[in-house]
């Protein structure tokens, strides 16, 4: 594609051993191929340690956007190519239109921009050193735009990527969010509520490797169908993150009531966590996955202690990981705010947990103590009836 524009990606690469590596390339380079599947024309290849991706220019900014959510990138910068036999003047020459229009982009009222060139040659037959190139090609852009240079805390960094493909001319970066390409660590099943943190905990979840789908439990008619539109509008904002798959609603009114009733009112919410960890268990058969993923935080309710978490996670077969264990509110909100998730979650509507549930629950519930009123259940029946009437709502 002549006149295209190349997204340069950048990726950690620090602490990959040679076997990770190629697979987290090929998921990296896969799941960026498929955040920029609906730009027409786009392109998707690995080379010298970076995945350059090639749109139309006009589809530069969507890209960007795009990959602005791709987890496993560090950051990228819209670059020019030059031609692979190019020289330092041509090199020289994208440069300083590239600092142009980072120049005009600017907002009107921004500091006055400083720079500094970077200069990475992956092609070392190229005659000239690193940082020669960076010298010269700094000379010429401070001659023909006038801004100063910065070398330590520039405002815009100039960068020249030198490969067998070609050289690479860049003016500015931007950020990704870094962690693991999703799918490296394999699967997991979140149990996803209508709240702040659930939402928060599978982002961090997927942002160390982890594919999820999710399970909510919904209980009708106490909880509305606004909830359930709402955790599914969750489940969308999470998929932008190309996090999650797909929802699985599982009905869970009857049980609520028959646990409700089997135990004294201080165990439900403990007795209701468990019979969802065992559904989700199920469910997690199914759907191949290794481990829960939760929102619970310690201490943060006073359901939550470590007492009660303990009692919950037995019930559980699978690994569950608390992502948000030791994180604050103001921590988790302001997460919350940045992934895109916590204007759908203010939205007041109920949760099935506080539901025939009294003011003042147990906060040490016994292992024994929840056993007991679970005897007066069927438990495996609950589990094949609740699964067996569930519905898998994919998310794309
Ligand atoms: P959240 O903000 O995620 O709702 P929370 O701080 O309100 O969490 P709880 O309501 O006690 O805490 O729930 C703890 C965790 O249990 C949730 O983060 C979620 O992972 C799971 N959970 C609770 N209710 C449901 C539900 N109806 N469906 C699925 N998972 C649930
Ligand atoms: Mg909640």
């Amino acid at each position: 594609m002549e006149n295209a524009s190349v997204l340069l990606c950048r990726y950690g690469e620090l602490f990959l051993k040679s076997g990770n590596r190629q697979r987290f390339e090929r998921v990296l380079a896969d799941n960026i191929r498929a955040a920029v599947a609906g730009l027409p024309e786009a392109r998707v290849e690995s080379t010298h340690g970076r995945v350059l991706v090639r749109v139309r220019p006009a589809d530069a900014d969507d890209a960007a956007n795009r990959l602005a959510r791709v987890f496993g990138l560090v950051s990228f910068s819209v670059a020019r190519k030059v031609a692979v036999d190019a020289d330092l003047e041509a090199m020289g020459l994208a440069a300083v239109e590239a600092t142009r229009a980072a120049i005009a982009a600017r907002d009107p009222g921004a500091a006055p921009l400083t720079f500094k060139v970077e200069s990475r040659r992956a092609d070392k037959r190229f005659a000239v050193t690193s940082l020669e190139m960076s010298r010269r090609i700094g000379a010429r852009v401070q001659a023909e735009t006038s801004l100063p240079v910065d070398v330590h805390t520039p405002a815009l960094t100039i960068g020249v990527e030198v490969s067998a493909n070609g050289a690479f001319v860049y003016a500015g970066t931007r950020a990704s969010p870094g962690g693991l390409p999703v799918g490296v660590s394999g699967r997991a099943l979140l149990l996803l509520s209508g709240g702040i943190d659930s939402p928060v905990a599978g982002w961090l979840a997927a942002k160390r490797g982890l594919a999820l789908d999710a399970v909510y439990f919904h209980s009708p008619p106490y909880v509305g169908e606004k909830s359930r539109d709402k955790v599914l509008e969750l489940g969308r904002k999470l998929a932008r993150w190309q996090a999650l798959r797909s929802v699985t609603v599982v009905p869970f009114t009857e049980t609520q009531k028959r646990l409700r009733e089997a135990g004294p009112g201080e165990l439900a919410v403990v007795l209701y966590r468990r019979m969802m960890m065992r559904i989700a268990d199920a469910i997690a058969d199914r759907l191949e996955s290794s481990a829960l993923v939760t929102g619970e935080n310690l201490g943060q309710v006073a359901s939550q202690t470590v007492e009660n978490l303990a009692t919950i996670e037995a019930a559980a077969r699978h690994l569950v990981l608390r992502p948000l264990l030791t994180y604050d509110k103001v921590e988790t909100t302001a997460l919350a705010r940045r992934i895109g998730t916590y204007e759908t979650s203010i939205l007041p509507f109920d949760d099935c947990c506080s539901l025939f549930v009294p003011s003042h629950p147990a906060t040490r519930a016994r292992v024994e103590d929840a056993a007991k009123a679970e005897a007066k259940l069927d438990i495996a029946a609950e589990i094949a009836a609740t699964v067996a009437a569930s519905e898998q709502i994919p998310i794309a």
